[in-house]
């Protein structure tokens, strides 16, 4: 699914999305949340869910895993979404909270626009601030910002190094 959402890559991946122009309403049914049963909000809201159900079952694959992968990075936490429930996200916003995967780092480093959680996107400009043999243009293809932006975020994580360095020098010479 990951992979899927990197073929709909760019701010304007929503274009294509089957529910663009729809009442977003729809896609915040009442009877669904975080904490609900999501068996019982199926079993009892059935009809109610099919408008929205049905058009995330039309959407492109591509479109709904990038929707699914923005639910997951912006953590939200109501409405349906990829065609799952609020309820039913509930496990995967946690997992994905958790995640720190090396292999999407690498990959993040080398230019692919893969997914990341804010955990792994802090480490890729980590490591793209200390390592000078890294491509720039790769890297901030890889964030979605800017040649600039991407100095200054890698500038700012410098900065946070060094009184981290400094400290742990002081512990080490006491
Ligand atoms: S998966 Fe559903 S909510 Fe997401 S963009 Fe497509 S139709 Fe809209």
């Amino acid at each position: 699914m990951l992979g899927a959402a990197a073929q709909a890559p760019g701010k304007h991946w929503a274009e294509n999305a089957h529910c663009s122009g729809q009442d977003v309403e729809v896609f915040v049914p009442l009877v669904d949340g975080p904490r609900q049963d999501p068996e019982h909000v199926r079993k009892t809201h059935g009809v109610a869910l099919n408008r929205p159900l049905n058009f995330c079952a039309a959407c492109p694959l591509a479109v709904s895993a990038r929707c699914l992968v923005e639910s997951l990075k912006h953590d939200d936490e109501f409405g349906i979404r990829a065609g799952l429930l609020a309820s039913e996200r509930l496990e995967l916003r946690a997992k994905w909270q958790e995640r720190r995967d090396s292999h999407a780092v690498a990959a993040a480093l080398h230019g692919a626009t893969t997914a990341l959680t804010d955990s792994e996107r802090q480490e890729v400009i980590a490591r793209f601030a200390c390592d000078p043999t890294l491509n720039s243009a790769a890297v901030a293809r890889a964030l979605g910002v800017t040649h600039k932006h991407l100095l200054k975020l890698a500038s700012r994580s410098r900065l946070r190094l060094v009184p981290a360095m400094h400290s742990s020098d002081s512990s080490g010479a006491a």
